[in-house]
């Protein structure tokens, strides 16, 4: 069987990247598969074990580094974020197109070890308006709030480490463009 191709949807943090690959995986010719990252923060009120997150103690993260068993990780303000290599494997060995939706640090990682991923990184139209999804999504403190937009003001400097940026100003558009580039790149 063919092998399934490598996505990486990078972007900062609150710009939608969750919200786009939602719309992508309605899309059922797409062939995609999410792979569920590791993480040490604490689960939101709306999140659940094992569909949005693994979550972890710090002792359990740290363990799946020393055994090589994360295919990238990083700290992001203040906790831990991976990707389970296995599972990852498993689906591109199945065919799937599997969409790892992380930040920038992992996202360099995972381009040096795979280059033949297809690297697509989202854009707000703003940094106004990022701070304003950031703040709407009500779940972080202002220093988080903070945090996260210095963090968000470096990554967006990478851009042009990915092969496609598309801009995030209205959902369903950033989502068309992307099914548009996966379609592209799938022979
Ligand atoms: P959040 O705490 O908002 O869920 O995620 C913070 C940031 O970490 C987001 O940019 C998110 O995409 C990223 N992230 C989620 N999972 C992973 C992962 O497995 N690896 C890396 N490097 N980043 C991740």
């Amino acid at each position: 069987m063919k092998k399934g191709m490598l996505i990486i949807l990078s972007g900062p943090s609150g710009v939608g990247k969750g919200t786009v690959r939602q719309e992508l995986f309605k899309d059922e010719s797409l062939n995609l598969s999410y792979s569920i990252s590791m993480t040490t923060r604490k689960p939101r009120p709306t999140e659940t074990e094992g569909v949005d997150y693994f979550f972890v103690d710090e002792k359990t993260f740290v363990d799946k580094v020393a055994k090589g068993e994360l295919l990238e990780w990083a700290r992001f303000v203040g906790n831990y974020y991976g990707t389970p290599k296995e599972h990852v494997d498993k689906l591109l060995n199945e065919g799937k197109n599997v969409v790892l939706e992380i930040e920038v640090q992992g996202a360099l990682q995972v381009m040096k070890k795979c280059p033949d991923a297809l690297t697509i990184f989202l854009v707000p139209p703003s940094l106004e308006e990022l701070e304003k999804r950031i703040r709407g999504r009500r779940t972080e403190s202002e220093d988080i709030v903070k945090e996260r937009m210095d963090k968000a003001r470096k990554e967006i400097k990478t851009k042009d480490e990915y092969k496609y940026v598309v801009t995030n100003d209205d959902v369903n558009v950033a989502k068309e463009k992307i099914a548009q580039i996966i379609r592209e790149n799938q022979q």
